[in-house]
């Protein structure tokens, strides 16, 4: 398909549901929760073939984390939205300035909802946004990553059994499809992606002045104090640091702490790794990287640091290579001594390497991450309370975690986005039941009509009745 068929069939398959959703009208609180339930069938009768079809994609992916990150996730997002609809969708009532006058917030779903899904969670990160959309009374298209063809095959063929062409389509193909897709007049469109690629979207959304929600990526800092129980800190870090091989929009990028911990951190790291993974290659625990091109970049970064300077410590099982092109495994490295001219340092990782980068004072953390693009999580480690409080509120990031790394993300009740570079707009729960509403203000006039006859002309009697209260 080229562009512009692509652009030709997509337009048509969105008009059509838009006609439908104005046919229909809103969704009432039973079929909203008809079709979120049906999505959560649909996960659940279909775990296994999802399970085997992410495997596939990914080369290996440890079924735990699927199971875990993108089945049972999705399962409880849309759980808690289907649970909490009736309740969310009530109108608003809120104080009316005169008498007899009643004021309230309508919460009128958006229409047609368009969700650019990348690979990396494929089954959360569609059905994460789908909670929220569902739950405010859309319908919607969604395009997934070409980089899980298997997965977004399945996806397609099980959307189009459990649900209705005008509650929800699924549209394959690459970033050409992409790129028509985002051109379409959607009543908004949701990415999750590179920041690179957001800001085509955002271009293109705004050609037709769509609203988009933009979650991004970055590089979400851990900043340890002195105070921090280091061998915890080190552990929380790499439990989450290995967790889908470090492909996660939210995985901790790199680590500031204090010079004299960093021994400590990495004999912890060490040991850690060796316990959790005494074997990476041929350990179903151990999720491969998603293609050779990642792969091959994940390498080159490690090469340009330590061509640069960095040291390189492998926590790899001795027995095994620090990585193999064949399983597209890569052992957990840390990277010491760097620098910001280390393209390790400059983008996002999205994979197991670790730089542990050294401060003196506390304050160098806060300025260096003041000095960069607004991350979508920080994290910070250590038990002073005055001092965890000091760097909230000196810090701008989407999220902030004391003591872990990444426990925001499976909160329903906290706000999921990022801020700045970062990303626009946040989701998960009733925040994301808001974000694909629209929160419309209605007014029914008192019988007398006072504010509007307060409006009408004479005015002489009206303006000096106003012009006397300045001088009182
Ligand atoms: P990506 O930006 O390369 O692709 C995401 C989606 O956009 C894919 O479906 C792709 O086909 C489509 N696309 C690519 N080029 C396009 C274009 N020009 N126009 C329209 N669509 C286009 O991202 P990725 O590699 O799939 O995912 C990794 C990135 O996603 C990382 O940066 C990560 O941090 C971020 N991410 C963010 C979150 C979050 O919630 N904030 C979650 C997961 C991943």
């Amino acid at each position: 398909m080229n562009l512009q068929q692509s652009k030709t069939e997509l337009y048509s398959i969105l008009n059509s549901l838009k006609r439908a959703h104005l046919k229909h009208g809103p969704a009432s609180a039973a079929l909203r929760r008809d079709r979120l339930l049906r999505a959560v069938q649909l996960l659940s009768e279909n775990r296994i073939a999802l399970t085997a079809a992410i495997a596939a994609d990914f080369g290996h992916r440890s079924a735990y984390q699927t199971l875990l990150a993108d089945v049972m996730s999705s399962i409880g997002a849309l759980k808690f939205a289907a649970e909490h609809v009736e309740q969310w969708m009530q109108a608003e009532v809120v104080d009316a300035p005169a008498e007899g006058m009643q004021t309230w917030i309508q919460q009128q779903p958006l229409g047609v909802v368009g969700i650019i899904s990348p690979w990396n969670f494929p089954l959360n990160l569609a059905f994460g946004p789908l909670a929220g959309i569902f739950a405010a009374g859309n319908t919607a298209m969604l395009k997934p990553s070409e980089l899980t063809p298997h997965t977004s095959e399945l996806l397609a063929e099980l959307v189009a059994r459990y649900f209705e062409p005008h509650e929800l389509v699924v549209v394959l193909g690459d970033a050409e499809v992409g790129q028509a897709f985002s051109a379409l007049p959607f009543d908004h469109l949701v990415f999750t992606g590179s920041s690179t690629v957001g800001k085509h979207i955002m271009r293109a959304a705004a050609e037709n002045l769509v609203p988009v929600t933009l979650e991004l990526g970055g590089k979400s800092p851990v900043v340890i104090a002195a105070d921090a129980d280091i061998q915890q800190a080190a552990q929380r870090i790499m439990t989450v640091k290995t967790f889908n091989a470090g492909q996660i929009c939210v995985s901790p990028d790199y680590v500031l702490i204090p010079d004299a911990q960093v021994d400590g951190f990495i004999t912890a790291a060490q040991q850690f790794i060796s316990e959790s993974f005494p074997k990476v290659q041929h350990n179903d625990d151990y999720t491969s990287i998603i293609s050779s091109r990642h792969y091959e970049r994940l390498l080159a970064l490690l090469s340009d640091a330590r061509s640069k300077g960095a040291e390189i410590i492998s926590l790899a099982p001795a027995d095994e290579p620090d990585f193999d092109a064949n399983t597209r495994k890569i052992a957990p490295h840390l990277i010491l001594n760097v620098t910001d001219e280390m393209l390790i340092m400059q983008e996002e990782i999205f994979g197991p390497l670790l730089p542990v980068k050294t401060y003196q004072k506390f304050e160098e953390t806060i300025d260096y991450i003041n000095a960069h693009p607004r991350p979508l999580a920080a994290y910070y480690f250590g038990q002073d309370q005055a001092k965890q409080q000091h760097f909230a509120t000196h810090t701008t990031s989407g999220a902030l975690v004391i003591n872990d790394v990444m426990t925001h993300a499976s909160i329903d009740t906290l706000p999921f986005g990022g801020v700045g570079a970062s990303g626009m707009g946040a989701y998960h729960g009733i925040h994301g039941f808001r974000r694909f509403t629209h929160a419309k203000a209605v007014v029914l006039q008192s019988m007398d009509g006072a504010s509007n006859l307060r409006l009408r002309a004479p005015y002489e009697q009206k303006q000096a009745t106003l012009t006397a209260l300045f001088h009182n």
